[in-house]
């Protein structure tokens, strides 16, 4: 029986060529026509201005965190219901995280809890957090309206973590693009992959700017080295954009494919009694649906954990949901605001196969089996 992975890289056809043509023409050069183009496709398709090419969407975080100005002693506000590479460069920075529960219709950040977050740090710590980190996870928008509101009246800036939610879209605009700043990934999982890589989406033409000249290692414009500030070595290479230009031409059909999947979970549990298929919780809100996931009832006859070990005999490769940030040891003593929520789709959620090279009975074969083993 062939493996149902969960996620894996999809070839859209130009590729090879795209990559091969940077190998032979520009492979001398770090930089070259295909980031240039890379990030004009990805402006293009965002309606995005202002899009930086970088080695990861984890240094995409760190730097736009920087544009930011957060700095040593600082506190950021994050989601703790996310993976780690969302809160790890706040500690880069040598600034610490503070964490905020998700509420339950996107599983993103409560921002009533984001409310309550910010004015107790106030009135802890006498500043205000430098900058609050809002997650799209599993490609979901986050309630931005309500979230931004917030952080405005606090004059607290946001940066999308939209590493998961590349073309999912919030009353119509693209996630990434509606706080100050947006990072994307473009690692091997996600919906279109460079192989490793990601973007930072910036407000304007001058931050853009300044994200360039930080990830290509601060450089001055003198005829030597020279140095003013700290940079970093982040900038993507042109055979990775290469590999990116080739992967967003199909990209319109993997957000298809991928929200196709969905529909079909979607549309099979729609009157499960044990198993809740995560979903835009109104019309404003469209996913990509990058991975779907699932909430199984407490009276299940298995756990997310059983289940996840079952599927893996038939086959199936699924993944228990991200592990909060609060509850990880190494961020234990950071102060948290809220935690039931995400402890209970952590401990009730798993992510099934959701692989845009799927096919029909691919994902059929992935429910009935899951009936099976629920017994339903
Ligand atoms: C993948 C991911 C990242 C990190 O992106 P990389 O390109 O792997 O560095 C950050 N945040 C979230 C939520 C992610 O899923």
């Amino acid at each position: 029986m062939n493996w149902i992975k969960l996620s894996i890289p999809h070839l859209a056809g130009n590729e090879n060529r795209y990559a091969s043509d940077a190998i032979g023409s520009t492979w001398i050069v770090p930089l070259g026509p295909y980031v240039d183009r890379f990030e004009q496709e990805l402006e293009r398709h965002l309606g995005a201005p202002h899009v930086v090419a970088l080695s990861s969407g984890t240094g995409a975080i760190h730097l736009g965190l920087d544009a930011l100005g957060v700095r040593p002693g600082d506190e950021v506000i994050c989601q703790s219901l996310t993976f780690a590479a969302s809160a790890n460069p706040i500690v880069y920075l040598g600034a610490s995280p503070v964490f905020v529960d998700s509420e339950p219709l996107t599983w993103n950040m409560d921002p009533a809890l984001l409310d309550r977050a910010i004015a107790d740090r106030i009135s802890v710590t006498g500043r205000k957090p430098r900058a609050v980190i809002v997650v799209e996870l599993y490609g979901m928008p986050a309630q931005l309206d309500r979230i931004i509101e917030v952080a405005d009246r606090y004059g607290v800036p946001v940066l999308e973590d939209s590493a998961e939610a590349i073309g999912s879209r919030f009353d119509g605009r693209f996630c990434g693009t509606i706080g100050r700043y947006g990072a994307l990934s473009f690692n091997g999982n996600k919906m279109i992959t460079t192989s490793g890589g990601g973007a930072l989406i910036c407000p304007d033409a001058e931050s853009a700017e300044r994200v360039k000249f930080l990830s290509t290692q601060a450089r001055e414009n003198r005829p030597y080295y020279y140095h003013e500030v700290i940079g970093y070595n982040y900038r993507l290479s042109n055979v990775s954009a290469a590999i990116g230009c080739g992967q967003i031409e199909a990209l319109d059909e993997r957000l298809a494919r991928r929200r196709a999947i969905h529909a079909m979970y979607a549309s099979a549990w729609k009157s499960s009694r044990y198993v809740k298929v995560h979903d835009n919780p109104s019309s404003g809100f469209d996913s990509n649906f990058w991975l779907s996931a699932i909430q199984l009832a407490y009276d299940a006859p298995v756990s997310p954990g059983q289940l996840l070990e079952r599927l893996a005999g038939q086959y199936i490769e699924s993944r228990r949901i991200w592990r909060p940030m609060h509850m990880q040891p190494v961020y234990s003593s950071a102060p948290m605001y809220g935690g039931s929520v995400s402890e209970r789709i952590f401990d009730r959620g798993l992510c099934l196969p959701s692989s845009s090279t799927l096919s029909d009975s691919d994902v059929e074969r992935v429910i009935g089996t899951v009936d099976r083993i629920l017994g339903q």
